[in-house]
């Protein structure tokens, strides 16, 4: 197959079950059949960067500290989620989750669940690696199993022109601390922007396969600063992976091992870039503009702020705290949370003229 385009890979057409409401007693499921399984919790909204395709770079409010889970809240909506609604992942997510302090005893928290498997959930955490030095051996220790850091740049300068700070070293050593402490395999996320950081795509993937880690760029979605975004000047799957292609052998993997995976991945043969030797590895691509994977979709989300997400594009949500801490029961909580699912939208809609971006940013949401 020829690296230079991204095939559209087959996907089930979603079937509209027959029922009017969520059956009673089984996990996430929605009207088109599919099931949740993966939980991705947003732990904060606050964020110690300001990357450009994310977030303003000022005036940003932030949500009330009441109407924050506490540790304990979030602790037992994960372990609802996981021992009566299915879920069998958990990616801990934010803003920036290590500015929230109580991470290591959630983490545990959740390691110490049994999903329907008998197993322990598979826990992982988005993050943008700063302070990481710090906290990842405990974070391990804790039961994490696998990070994902955002890593939009190739240099100190361009760095801090995406994320308005100047911490490049400090999440460069973050990953190598995440290698360090076994959180295997680490991946590092970037979105790319023209005029800011696009132009070291090649050297950013010909850095991470020296460091071991496994780049994947993602297609910039219309969820940061209002305005930011428009389709015409975005930077698609298909040219990214015309830039990659000019500097890497890429050989697609099988669409077979992809199963619910957002990203599509090539295999980097070993070789030289810019003079300098890489290793083989890999490269991944999340084309969630232009090859939407909603059909396969198999997440549910909750905001730091008690909310249910069905979609990162959802134009609702619904209230999980305020019945929580209004005493309602575990198996009240399971109930809204199914219904929440059921309603679950085909798709993301962003191809529809009546697309409206979601009034919650990024950060907020949880990515
Ligand atoms: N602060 C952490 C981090 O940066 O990894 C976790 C939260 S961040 C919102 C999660 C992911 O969302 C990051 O990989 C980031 O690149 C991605 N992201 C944020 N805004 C985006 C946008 N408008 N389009 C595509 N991806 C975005
Ligand atoms: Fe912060 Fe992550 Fe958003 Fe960057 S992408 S501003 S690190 S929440």
């Amino acid at each position: 197959m020829n690296a230079t385009s991204v095939p559209t890979p087959a996907r089930a057409k979603p079937v509209v079950l027959e029922e009017a409401t969520a059956p009673a007693t089984t996990g996430l499921v929605d009207r088109f059949g599919r099931v949740a399984r993966d939980l991705r919790v947003s732990l904060t909204d606050k964020c110690n960067l300001r990357c450009q395709y994310c977030m303003p770079a000022e005036g940003i409010t932030p949500l009330p500290t009441a109407r924050l889970l506490s540790d304990a809240e979030i602790i037992r909506l994960v372990r609802l989620a996981v021992e009566q609604l299915g879920i069998r992942e958990v990616r801990f997510t934010g803003g920036e989750p290590l500015l929230r302090k109580g991470l290591e005893n959630i983490v545990a928290a959740t390691a110490a669940l049994r999903t329907d498997l008998g197993t322990a959930p598979d826990i992982s955490l988005t993050t943008n690696g700063l302070g990481l030095t710090h906290r990842a051996a405990a974070l391990k220790e804790a039961g994490l199993a696998r990070v994902n850091i955002s890593m939009d740049a190739a240099s100190a300068e361009t760095y801090a022109k995406l994320t308005r700070r100047n911490r490049y070293d400090d999440a460069v050593a973050g990953a190598a601390a995440a290698t360090a402490a076994g959180l295997h395999p680490v991946k590092l996320n970037a979105v790319l922007l023209p005029g800011v950081n696009a132009y070291e795509a090649p050297a950013l993937l010909a850095q991470a396969l020296r460091g071991g880690y496994r780049l994947r760029f993602i297609e910039f979605m219309p969820l940061g600063p209002r305005n930011s975004w428009k389709r015409e000047e975005l930077l698609t799957a298909d040219d990214i992976l015309a830039v990659l292609s000019e500097h890497f052998t890429l050989t697609p993997r099988p669409a077979a091992e992809r199963g619910a995976a957002p990203a599509q991945e090539w295999e980097v043969v070993a070789g030289f870039f810019d003079g300098q030797a890489h290793p083989a590895g890999r490269v991944g691509i999340i084309a969630s503009v232009t090859r939407p994977f909603c059909g396969d979709c198999d997440r549910t989300r909750l905001t730091a702020d008690g909310q249910i997400r069905t979609c990162l594009f959802a134009a609702g949500e619904t209230d999980l705290r305020g019945p929580l801490r209004a005493g309602a029961s575990d198996a009240e909580l399971a109930e809204i949370w199914r219904h929440a699912m059921w309603g679950k939208q085909a798709g993301h809609g962003m191809d529809d003229p009546a697309f409206l971006q979601p009034t919650r940013p990024m950060s907020a949401i949880g990515g």
